[in-house]
């Protein structure tokens, strides 16, 4: 009998082309976030703040992933930031091809912080290097409380978790010790930030997040020499 693997042969080639990703990204000093979340909790508005927040501290780039709009793509260009759109078609996640395919249309020596948003969902997504450095997960308080116990993988590898849309707790069920207490059982290591991109609150403390990661990968090349 011949059993054909499809998924891990697919998962064996993406991890080549994620290794090839983070060799350039290490070679141009370039720290590299992945953010992940469901559809509507708030990442573009996070980058369009995260962009205001870190303007003159460091010098920020996208890529967006998206089904098939450039709607988030113009929102981020009309902050200033440069910006290359990833059209999946259809697919319900990025994969490191992807990335490595667009990294020529965007200057990435002239960066020091490059931000991938993924497409919209909490499965697939977590699956798939893409050669980043930090794993950003964001939930907004509309969805719920229940998402780190709904989704565990995406939560485990996490290194931050930015809870959005904070200011409208009032008027939904979200428990936020709860969602709190869960997340931390999953994966203790990860940086919880309560934000609101909508009203700006929390966005410094996240920025200063981002900071100290370049910093840290920085100080980690003048080791090496
Ligand atoms: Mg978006
Ligand atoms: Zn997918």
């Amino acid at each position: 009998m011949v059993q054909v693997k499809m998924g891990s042969n697919i998962l064996g080639a993406n991890e080549l082309l994620a290794r090839k990703n983070r060799n350039l990204f290490e070679e141009r000093e370039l720290l590299v976030v992945n953010l992940m979340s469901s559809p509507g909790s708030g990442k573009t508005t996070i980058l369009e703040r995260t962009i205001e927040a870190l303007k003159g501290r460091l010098k920020l780039g996208v890529i967006e992933g998206d089904l098939y709009t450039d709607r988030d793509a113009q929102r981020i260009e009309q902050k200033g930031a440069p910006v290359v759109q990833i059209n999946t078609e259809g697919a319900c996640h990025l994969d490191a091809g992807m990335i490595s395919g667009v990294l020529a249309k965007i200057e990435t020596r002239e960066l020091d912080l490059m931000v991938i948003e993924n497409v919209g969902n909490l499965v697939c997504p977590a699956e798939f290097d893409l050669g980043e450095d930090c794993r950003v997960v964001v939930i907004s308080t509309a969805e719920g409380n229940d998402k780190p116990m709904k989704y565990p993988l995406i939560f485990r590898q996490a290194d931050a978790i930015l809870i959005n849309k904070i200011d409208l707790i009032p008027y939904t069920d979200f428990n936020l010790s709860q969602f709190q207490q869960d997340a931390a059982q999953i994966n203790p290591d990860a940086q919880m930030f309560e934000v609101s991109a909508r009203t700006g609150k929390g966005m410094e403390k996240w920025a200063d997040w981002l900071v100290a990661r370049v910093e840290e990968k920085k100080a980690g090349y003048n080791k090496k020499g």
